[in-house]
């Protein structure tokens, strides 16, 4: 590719994850924005939730009793001359980390909220995580063809709940039964609402003008001027369209429709691929890295085992941050300082694995890891730098696990790794003793691992409370200081799952104990590469 193909190429991507509270629509927006890019040719087969049509695995079988999600993937579609890169996030609170590090992966985010609903817990904490990085931030309000909250008293919310301004792009008009269409407010043309075409890509049909007499033939000359007047309260209320404010994350456009009868999204798609940011630069521990840049970069956001059982591999998820990827080039796995060749990178284009040839800059690709790859590895054409900003948190909650079958010992071990490594639980291995104790930060992991444990490596576990109340990771650069504290503390010490050395504390008081007598050595509670 040459150099100007290449950064037309980079220019062109735009890379994101949808944040949202359960059940504000998240999952149908996904299918109806593959729909838009003609990824899919029908509604209803991003996951097996409802139509129990990609039931891939019997872990997404748990997925589907619970009525939750809680893999990541990553969908690639072609839309306008754009490349979307659409990161699937969990939605549980439970999967907390997981959204995190996919949400440093992205450039920017689009939020969904229930028009009955308003503001929800989940998206407040999720927003915070957008805070960190800035992410600029896209609105979609769903569910018009409901009788919802007041409009202005939403966006209100939005405003005062989650910090961030408002400047409303479209406008509903009417709701539930009485839903017209939205009225954009930048163009000032209608997009005409006609229901039932959930499945397919709904025709455009547009009204130019307000005031049009198109506009009162459709509405009536007492709504057009019911709409007028709230057109202007809505004017005054909020903000005007600013692309400098969205791109800093300080203003948020937003969109009304419904995602369920395919309507006002792609409204929302259009100015998304227009305004969304193309690949940002991304911070390492030595210096930004421009995604223009032609050496190849990129790191590794998420790991995920058995995502197929008929491939039964475990894949990483690399961002790439800068340069391209071709088949079966030669990169640096930095943190090994090895070069490796990679000849079978995956994406997931609307839930089926294909082979890329090529990606660039703010493209995802999934490299098969034997063991070698964790969380926030980065990966170069040489240069020794690493990414940063992607870190683990130690856990909260803690269990021993033991076997049922004490012969299948290799594989509940092999098991509890592979799966640790996709980094929403942890496996301590203490150094005075034989246990294997699981962290997680929510008790629901516990559950996933049992059952995954139980479908993919054909162990059955049980868990056992034990006497751990919190992690911390073990830092000293005095190498002689840090053997004594090993020999001194070691029953509280322990191995995790990526090789490092971790303090697992009984108390709370133990471990301030511990911190005041060594306080040379840092107890850190995340880890980062
Ligand atoms: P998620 O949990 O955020 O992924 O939400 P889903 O996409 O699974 O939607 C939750 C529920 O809301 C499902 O029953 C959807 O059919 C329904 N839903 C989603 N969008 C709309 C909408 O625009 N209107 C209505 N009436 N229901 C919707």
């Amino acid at each position: 590719m040459s150099k100007s193909a290449f950064t037309e190429e980079v220019g062109q991507r735009r890379t994101f994850g949808i944040i949202s509270h359960p059940d504000a629509g998240k999952t149908t927006i996904t299918e109806k924005l593959l729909l838009l890019g003609n990824a899919i040719q029908l509604a209803g087969t991003v996951k097996g939730k409802k139509t129990g049509r990609m039931a891939t695995s019997d872990w997404m079988q748990m997925e589907q009793e619970r009525g939750i999600s809680i893999t990541t993937s990553v969908m690639q579609f072609p839309y306008k001359g754009r490349m979307v890169n659409l990161l699937d996030t969990p939605g549980h609170e439970d999967f907390s980390e997981d959204t995190y590090r996919t949400l440093t992966a992205v450039d920017s985010v689009l939020m969904v909220i229930d028009g009955a609903k308003g503001v929800e817990d989940r998206t407040i904490k999720l927003m915070e995580v957008c805070r960190l990085r800035d992410t600029p931030i896209f609105t979609f309000i769903n569910k018009m063809d409901r009788e919802v909250r007041d409009h202005i008293e939403v966006m209100d919310e939005i405003e005062t709940i989650l910090k961030i301004k408002c400047a409303p792009v479209t406008w509903p008009i009417g709701m539930g039964k009485a839903f017209k269409g939205v009225y954009n407010l930048i163009t000032d043309t209608i997009h005409v609402f006609t229901p039932g075409q959930g499945s397919v890509v709904p025709d455009d049909i547009q009204i130019q003008g307000l005031q049009s007499p198109e506009a009162a033939a459709l509405l009536g000359a007492e709504l057009v001027a019911e709409l007028t007047d709230e057109i202007e309260l809505v004017q005054g209320a909020s903000h005007e369209f600013d692309l400098d404010e969205y791109r800093r994350g300080e203003l948020t456009p937003v969109f009304f429709g419904t995602a369920l009868a395919n309507f006002g999204v792609r409204e929302m798609l259009d100015y998304f691929v227009e305004w969304a940011p193309a690949p940002l630069p991304r911070e390492t521990d030595a210096r930004p890295v421009p995604p223009t840049e032609e050496k190849f970069s990129g790191f590794i956001f998420k790991i995920q085992a058995n995502m197929d059982p008929k491939h039964r591999d475990r894949i990483a998820f690399m961002r790439i941050c800068s340069g391209t990827y071709t088949k079966g080039m030669k990169m640096q796995h930095v943190r090994i300082g090895k070069d490796i060749r990679i000849a079978d990178a995956v994406t997931f284009l609307a839930g089926d694995r294909s082979h890329v040839e090529e990606a660039v800059s703010g493209d995802i690709i999934g490299l098969h890891n034997h063991g070698t790859i964790q969380i926030g590895d980065t990966f170069t054409e040489g240069e020794a730098l690493r990414f940063t900003g992607i870190p683990h948190f130690a856990p909260e909650l803690f269990k021993r696990v033991r076997l049922k079958d004490p012969l299948k010992m290799k594989q509940l071990q092999k098991g509890l790794q592979q799966l640790s490594e996709e980094g929403a639980t942890q496996l301590f291995m203490p150094l005075n003793n034989n246990d294997l104790i699981l962290g997680a930060v929510g008790v629901l992991q516990f559950d996933v691992v049992q059952q995954r444990l139980r479908d993919e490596y054909k162990v059955e576990c049980i868990y056992e409370p034990v006497s751990v109340h919190t992690a911390r990771w073990v830092y000293c650069n005095d190498h002689k200081m840090l053997e004594d504290f090993k020999r001194k503390a070691a029953e509280n010490l322990a191995i995790d799952g990526g090789g490092h050395l971790t303090y697992i504390a009984p108390t709370r008081v133990n471990l301030s104990l511990t911190q005041e007598r060594w306080p040379d050595v840092q107890f850190s509670a995340t880890r980062e590469h």
